[in-house]
């Protein structure tokens, strides 16, 4: 705890489909290291992405969770109520230059990096923006937004380091307590995209402001989201915001070793339930047959949940 206050852990899943396994653990970890630490859970749906994103997937989410066992503090969190916030973000992003306005499709991305080779990508493996509206002279520029082209905000990466002008780090906690200081590495993204052409907003700036203002003081999610945290970090840096430890648990894989996802067909949480498993059968499969190394508290804490 920090001093009297409780800690505060959130489970952030997106409403466009049924929770699976991984959503489990991620949920599980979460209530096991709120409880354990008298800590309150919030539950936030990320559901900037307003085509994907259903109503019924969100009852589905909370009745899942409940079926699990787990508790939440009220009221459930929804990032589609925060577009205000991100747009008046992206603004004064812009008014700093440390945005630029990005005309581009993903066609146009792909083919300006298809003839280059050794072209460096980002932690998921995609590669880095070329620059092409970065490198907009100014009236071509003013044509297009005159002309009402849709745009998408890029970070301009370099620009943003240079304006935070110091190192950054964050605490990465590993098990039973261990924390281990991680210099952060923003350049490693890139220009990504921080306000969609459709929304106001892309994940990663939805989720770092939204963990600074609901007071989130631990982010717990899968260690596929490790690599964000170097980016996330900058901008929090950048709103002068404060930094959450982080805790990144080990994800469940599939039988070819991917993490497990909806896209590649992981049996919903529904279809488990339907074959005849209970919540405890699926705590235990969740969890592992080594709880408190996924979840890293100590065994006899552990020992309580649910
Ligand atoms: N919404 C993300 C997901 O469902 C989690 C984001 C996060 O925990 O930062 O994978």
């Amino acid at each position: 705890m920090t001093g009297s206050k409780p800690l505060i852990f959130r489970f952030a899943p997106s409403p466009n489909g049924r929770l699976h396994l991984g959503h489990a653990r991620s949920a599980l970890v979460n209530a096991a290291r709120a409880r354990a630490s008298g800590g309150i859970l919030l539950v936030r749906m990320e559901d900037i992405d307003r085509d994907r994103c259903r109503k019924d997937y969100e009852t589905a989410i909370l009745e899942d969770l409940s079926w699990l066992g787990i508790s939440w503090a009220t009221p459930v969190l929804r990032q589609s109520e925060h577009f205000a916030r991100y747009r008046l973000m992206l603004q004064d992003l812009a008014e700093r230059r440390l945005v630029y306005p990005c005309f581009c499709s993903r066609q146009d991305v792909t083919n300006a990096v298809a003839g280059l080779r050794d072209w460096s990508t980002d932690p998921d493996g995609v590669r880095h923006y070329p620059g092409t509206c970065r490198v907009m002279n100014a009236r071509q520029r003013s044509e297009r937004l005159a002309q009402g082209q849709a745009y998408s905000w890029r970070l301009d990466n370099a620009r943003a380091i240079a304006a935070v002008g110091k190192a950054l780090s964050f605490t990465e906690l590993g098990p039973h307590g261990a924390a281990r200081r991680v210099e952060a590495q923003p350049q490693l993204w890139g220009d990504v995209i921080l306000g969609r052409k459709d929304v106001p907003a892309s994940y990663h700036l939805a989720v770092v402001a939204d963990d600074a203002f609901q007071g989130v003081t631990d982010v717990v999610r899968g260690e596929d989201l490790k690599a964000a945290t170097h980016l996330h970090r900058l901008l929090q840096a950048l709103f002068d915001l404060p930094t959450p430890s982080y805790f990144h648990h080990l994800n469940l894989v599939d039988a070819l070793g991917r993490k497990l996802a909806k896209s590649h067909g992981a049996k919903s949480l529904s279809d488990w339930r339907t074959d005849g498993f209970g919540a405890a059968d699926i705590r235990a499969l969740a969890l592992g047959s080594d709880p408190d190394r996924i979840t890293g508290i100590l065994p006899h804490k552990m020992a309580s949940f649910p």
